[in-house]
């Protein structure tokens, strides 16, 4: 029985290294976990991104000019404090995203992991140094770009904003966050933990809202770089707009990731992958399991998934989608397949957890037989659902992946080194997983799709993300009299 007795103070906005009340109208934050209303969140204007940007901008030239291993520091502190607070800030995304506590838990273990990879930054941004001709040297130097901004999506309250913030900060840069404002309770304990951590004020400055405050961050003049995660409509908006006012920007998009499963894959282990991808978080995750393309005879693959899928009871092993708004379009969706022509083989339609009958749940659903041409194939339907599209061969399963819009992940289930190659070759897709249905990429190696499930340059996490928060100052030096002089010099 989920009964949720824990209210949450009202979300501020933080600037300057203060909680600030905003005199903008606010939000109600709902628990999917039982649809009741645990805190308050404000859609901020203009006024109060202009004081964060402000506040980011006094604190650039400091926090900026401090070495790299200063700044870590803080870091270190900072990594302390969640594994201080690892079950506390697990209950929060709990409580206000409705994933289980396991997977909430595993969140937190991640954003930790990610602000490791912070702290290693002085030992990979060294810098560059050759000497390019007799007695002439050139170095290279990554030197931060300025205040910055990064727009998060529901999906992951606390790991995401753990995708840029600390590689953004470390690197020398002062931010203005804009949480989800579905979501926004993680961010706000994230801001006291720096705090507490001993950063400057006006590093790290978080404005809540929606769709207007993110039009603004786009379009202000102060912010230099502009990073996005959220759904492909938003992140096709953000990038036009921020590209356009001459920022540089990197905007993730949605998915639908294909997963081939070939008739010689192991059993259990692709029933159980395949499962995991789909439902886990609920299926609300950009690498999740979306449509699987059976090649050949795969029954047996299928009916043991079937058996798995059931085993997941929802309000345990399976958390609760975001909003009633979002399971009637999963449910949506599921009819309209239906009504199409496909077999649902498991209806996850009318969950309901006891205890929690206000709660927004959706079992685990396999639909077979689908045809490519269904809005279930094509639209990302961010749910517990997987859909089976049927090839003869492997040409026609990649072919179906390739005709994706999207290219976040792909996978390939199979004992067969050589067809795996094939698929790792052909792939339309940035993250490729073999005999994985995750294939989320750790450091230094980065995350980031292709096509429509990204728009910029850089991946988001890792060394590539180096990359698109700092800029490059190269510098020739000579000081021997008797060096070379060449064409250039
Ligand atoms: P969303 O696009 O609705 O919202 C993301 C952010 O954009 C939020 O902060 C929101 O306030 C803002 N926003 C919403 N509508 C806007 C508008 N019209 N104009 C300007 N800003 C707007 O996404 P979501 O529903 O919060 O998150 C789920 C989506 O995010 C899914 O599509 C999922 O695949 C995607 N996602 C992608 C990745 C990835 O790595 N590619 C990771 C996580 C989530």
């Amino acid at each position: 029985m989920q009964v949720i007795e824990k209210r949450f103070e009202p979300v501020r906005n933080y600037i300057r290294g203060q909680f600030q009340d905003s005199d903008s109208k606010v939000l109600n934050v709902v628990t999917p976990l039982t649809g009741e209303t645990i805190s308050t969140v404000p859609l901020s204007g203009r006024g109060e991104l202009d004081d964060a940007v402000a506040a980011a901008a006094s604190a650039f030239p400091a926090w900026s000019e401090m070495t790299l291993k200063e700044r870590t520091q803080v870091f270190f502190r900072y990594r302390e404090l969640l594994v201080r607070d690892r079950d506390e800030l697990a209950e929060i995304v709990h409580i206000e995203n409705g994933k289980t506590m396991s997977e909430s838990l595993a969140e937190v273990d991640k954003s930790i992991e990610l602000t490791e990879f912070a702290c290693s930054m002085p030992q990979i941004v060294t810098g560059e140094f050759m000497e390019v001709s007799k007695g002439v040297e050139c170095r290279v130097e990554r030197k931060p770009i300025g205040v910055v901004s990064f727009i998060a999506p529901f999906n992951f309250p606390f790991m995401v904003p753990h995708w840029t913030v600390p590689n953004a900060l470390v690197l020398g840069n002062c931010m203005v966050l804009k949480p989800s404002e579905i979501v926004p309770i993680s961010a706000f304990r994230m801001a006291q933990l720096f705090e507490e951590a001993g950063l400057p004020d006006g590093v790290f400055n978080i404005v809540n809202g929606g769709q207007e405050i993110v039009e603004e961050i786009c379009d202000h003049p102060e912010i230099e770089a502009v990073a996005f995660v959220g759904s492909t409509r938003v992140a096709r908006i953000v990038y036009r707009r921020a590209t356009s006012n001459l920022k540089r920007c990197v905007a993730l998009g949605g998915a639908k990731n294909h997963l081939i499963v070939l008739p010689d894959a192991h059993e259990e282990m692709t029933a159980t992958n395949v499962v995991a991808s789909m439902s886990g978080c609920a299926g609300q995750r950009c690498m999740a399991a979306a449509s699987m393309v059976g090649v050949g005879n795969v029954d047996h693959i299928i009916s043991r998934m079937i058996t798995v899928a059931k085993s997941i009871r929802p309000g345990e092993e399976l958390g609760a989608v975001i909003s009633e708004a979002a399971r009637g379009r999963i449910e949506q969706y599921i009819a309209e397949a239906e009504a199409a022509g496909a077999k649902v083989l498991l209806d996850g339609r009318g969950a309901r957890v006891e205890g929690s009958e206000g709660g927004f749940y959706v079992g685990p659903t396999i639909i077979d037989h689908v045809t490519p041409d269904m809005a279930i194939a094509r639209e990302e339907v961010f749910g517990p659902v997987i859909v089976i599209i049927r090839a003869e061969n492997l040409d026609e399963a990649i072919d179906l992946e390739n005709r994706s819009d999207y290219g976040n992940a792909a996978a390939v289930f199979t004992q067969s080194g050589g067809l795996a190659r094939e698929v790792i070759n052909r792939a339309n897709a940035g993250m490729i997983g073999v005999n994985i249905g995750v294939p989320v990429p750790r450091e230094p190696y980065s995350f980031g799709g292709w096509n429509e499930s990204k728009f910029g340059v850089c991946d988001i996490t890792g060394e590539s993300s180096i990359e698109f928060w700092t800029k490059l100052k190269k510098t020739t030096t000579k000081w021997n009299p008797d060096a070379w002089t060449n064409w250039m010099s």
